[in-house]
């Protein structure tokens, strides 16, 4: 049997190429040289026939900036051994099973935790992160009987969310509420990882946050901050009019374009603008904490020159790389990292698994499933893609493939 499924098959001369021609033409990632092709693929099969495993038929998966970062060649060599290609990607799933999975029966709809963690793997014993619950940490995520590959969506054995079918393990499924649409189930995993970086960000009741960014992730993050923390002030620093439209209707104190956020903090906070001969201003004083939810060099540049000495900076979107991290060091700044979700400690010292939260908080949000701006067959994935690398420019938050349509 075949699934039909989006397939990253990076070769050196190809990858190349997107490197070259994709870093600021969105049209051509794309184009011809594009690393992703529409296949018929085998079935993807549980490793060694084992059991805990089950299909998935996903209704909805998101596009995510990490996806475009590779579709561009832009992802850090870092990665290459965490991966196992080719791959079929897509990390933000709301699916159906199609077997039974242990206490989950068949039909059940169900949202993807991605990461591909010792359980999955049928490591015994787990290692220490899995074994704390924190499964984004886990230390054996290229090894044990599935090939390497940290998320679904980047592993060769598991399929992935643009394509019609993949496997997944128990420990990977979290049913959800019957009310709870697709569209904001697509947005799930996301949201656990807005979570998981909110919580990382140890707000405390009269800190001043700032948040770099109002895409799909700046948005949730802010949503995340007002769900589960109670600062004296959120200032959202967005790009583009309808993010800042967005983090206004999200609870926001006070939105700004990006070049504005340095006066904008040093209004709230009292502290010294300074001016270098080259570069962004810096603030000594400033914000008690910062998100950066862009992922791009000038997005973690202005996080660390907004916030107060002995602050933190929170790195939410994956680092671009070439950051001055002086006021990391004059400033005595804490840099945190927040890399996917795992299992939150509540302030009652009850570890709860950051998707529960996530499921539970979006009963309430609305909001959520308006992010979600257009869906697109996967044959249409040139279009898909094109407009997933505009999404800021046009508007547009989330981006999904539909891909049983
Ligand atoms: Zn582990």
């Amino acid at each position: 049997m075949t699934t039909l499924a989006l397939e990253y098959f990076r070769s050196a001369p190809r990858f190349i190429g997107a490197r070259t021609l994709g870093s600021k033409a969105p049209g051509l990632v794309a184009g011809p040289f594009a690393p992703l092709r529409l296949s018929s693929l085998k079935d993807p099969q549980p490793p060694n026939g084992r059991s805990g495993w089950a299909r998935v038929k996903p209704l909805l998966s998101g596009i995510c900036g990490s996806d475009l970062t590779t579709l561009a060649g832009r992802s850090s060599f870092y990665f290459s051994p965490l991966v196992s290609t080719p791959f079929v990607p897509g990390h933000e799933v709301v699916g159906e099973l199609l077997d039974g999975c242990e206490d989950l029966a068949a039909g059940t709809r169900v949202v993807l935790s991605s990461v591909l963690a010792c359980a999955a793997r049928g490591e015994d014993p787990v290692c220490p992160n899995c074994a704390a619950g924190d499964v984004g940490r886990c230390d054996r995520v290229t090894v044990g009987h599935l090939k390497p590959g940290l998320q679904t969506g980047y592993c060769t054995q598991t399929g992935g969310g643009w394509g019609k079918m993949l496997i997944a393990h128990r420990s990977q499924l979290h049913a959800i509420p019957e009310g709870m649409t697709d569209r904001t189930a697509v947005l799930i995993e996301p949201f656990a990882c807005a979570i998981h970086a909110a919580l990382r960000a140890g707000i405390g009741v009269d800190d001043d946050v700032v948040i770099v960014g109002a895409g799909t992730v700046g948005i949730l993050t802010l949503i995340a901050v007002r769900s589960f923390s109670t600062p004296a002030s959120v200032t959202v620093a967005a790009k583009h009019e309808k993010q800042r439209a967005a983090a206004r209707l999200a609870g926001a104190d006070e939105v700004v374009r990006p070049e504005h956020a340095v006066k904008a903090v040093r209004r709230r906070s009292s502290a010294v603008k300074l001016t270098p001969e080259r570069g962004q201003d810096f603030l000594l004083g400033g914000a008690d904490v910062a998100i950066e939810c862009v992922g791009s060099r000038r997005g973690l540049d202005l996080a660390l020159r907004s916030v107060r000495a002995g602050g933190r900076v929170v790195v939410s979107g994956i680092p671009a790389g070439g950051a001055d991290l002086t006021p990391l060091w004059f400033r005595e700044l804490e840099l945190v990292g927040a890399y996917t979700s795992g299992t939150e400690t509540m302030p009652d010292a009850s570890r709860i698994p950051t998707f529960e939260l996530a499921i539970r908080a979006a009963a309430d949000l609305p909001i959520l499933e308006q992010l979600v701006g257009a869906t697109y067959p996967l044959e249409r994935w040139r279009d898909a893609i094109d407009h997933a690398m505009s999404a800021g420019k046009l508007g547009t938050f989330k981006v999904a493939f539909a891909p049983q349509t």
